[in-house]
């Protein structure tokens, strides 16, 4: 952290600090409190995220930068303002949206995630890269989580933000977020030196299914033990959350968790049925697979569900395994 990365850090601590007051106490943010209030996010909750409102204004951000001593440009290189290219006037990025801050592993506000409330598009703007805001090397919630996943030696991956923090308002605690859809290379070590067991519980949508069958690939490959919780109904965790409530939601975290290629198994065993083409093709993606699990006892209880779910003999799977390098001794 060199003094530019300060520079940064400050501006964002600051205006977060004006964002969050203006939706917990101003009239201008009782529209936007209200709606996250309905949502179910309770104000004890928006407290301790520092959940704010970039008000409705095209130089709030700008103003109070500028009076706080800080320049044009730097702000705008911190992602807090947009240029005009033509005349290269500046104003603010984030405009009438809700904001949530972004910290880094060292906790300091970096970036923001911000939703709109009148449905400009696009639904979520983040901060552009950054010195500080460098979207591979950052998780959401990580530093808030490290702690819980350690001790459980689980992650517990999600897509949206609002999701993360509608899990923690339920006293979850070893919670992420993906920045983006995209997990990098940098995400998936920093992962893998806190924990052993990656759980994806991806939106129920088919965009979250396609993202699930992706990264989960790459984290098995990878030799991180990943698990798969599948929404019904095309819901997202805070949509789970608010249509049935807490408990149930504790209920799918506690005991609705599939090994990933348990999950791969039944999602491509529809296509198979009647196309013996994808059918071989599909029992040798997973078998290929069973490669990367290490433990014995989930390897088999694999084996029998593919089995059972495809209706062919253990023995036909086992044989297609690679012949492991301590067998050859
Ligand atoms: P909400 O619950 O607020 O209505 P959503 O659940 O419909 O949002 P999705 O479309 O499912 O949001 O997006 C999932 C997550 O992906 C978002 O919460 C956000 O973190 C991220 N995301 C979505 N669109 C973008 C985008 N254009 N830029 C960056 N991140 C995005
Ligand atoms: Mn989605
Ligand atoms: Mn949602
Ligand atoms: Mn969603």
């Amino acid at each position: 952290v060199d003094d530019d990365d300060m520079q940064f850090i400050k501006m964002h601590e600051y205006v977060s600090e004006l964002f969050h007051h203006i939706l917990m106490h101003t009239n201008e943010g009782a529209e936007a409190l209200n709606y996250l209030l309905e949502r179910g996010f309770p104000s004890d909750l928006l407290k301790k995220e520092k959940v704010g409102l970039a008000p409705k204004m095209s130089s709030f951000t700008k103003n109070a930068i500028l009076e706080k001593g800080f320049t044009e440009e730097a702000a705008y290189s911190a992602g807090l303002l947009s240029r005009n290219e033509t005349n290269f006037s500046y104003y603010d990025r984030f405009v009438n949206r809700i904001m949530i801050p972004i910290k880094n592993h060292q906790n300091y506000i970096v970036g923001f995630t911000a939703r709109s409330l009148d449905g400009a598009e696009p639904k979520y703007l983040n901060t552009p890269e950054t010195k500080v805001f460098q979207k591979r090397h950052l998780m959401f919630n990580l530093s808030d989580a490290r702690k819980s996943i350690r001790s459980q030696d689980e992650i517990i991956l999600m897509e949206g933000h609002l999701d993360v923090l509608k899990v923690k308002s339920l006293k979850i605690e070893n919670i992420v977020g993906l920045m983006g859809t995209a997990l990098s290379e940098e995400n998936i070590n920093l992962l893998n030196r806190l924990a052993s067991n990656v759980t994806l519980m991806f939106d129920g949508d088919g965009a979250g299914r396609q993202a699930t069958m992706d990264i989960g690939e790459t984290l098995l490959k990878y030799g991180l033990n990943t698990f798969v919780i599948q929404l019904p109904g095309g819901m997202d965790p805070d949509e789970y959350i608010e249509k049935n409530g807490g408990e149930a939601f504790r209920y799918l975290v506690k005991n609705e968790k599939r090994h990933y290629i348990h999950f791969l198994a039944e999602n491509l065993l529809n296509e198979s049925m009647n196309n013996d083409l994808a059918f071989s093709q599909n029992i040798n993606i997973l078998t290929d697979l069973l490669a990367f699990v290490s433990d014995e006892a989930i390897k088999s209880r694999l084996i029998m569900h593919i089995s059972e779910a495809y209706d062919i003999d253990k023995s036909q799977i086992e044989s297609k395994l690679p012949v492991r390098t301590s067998q050859k001794r």
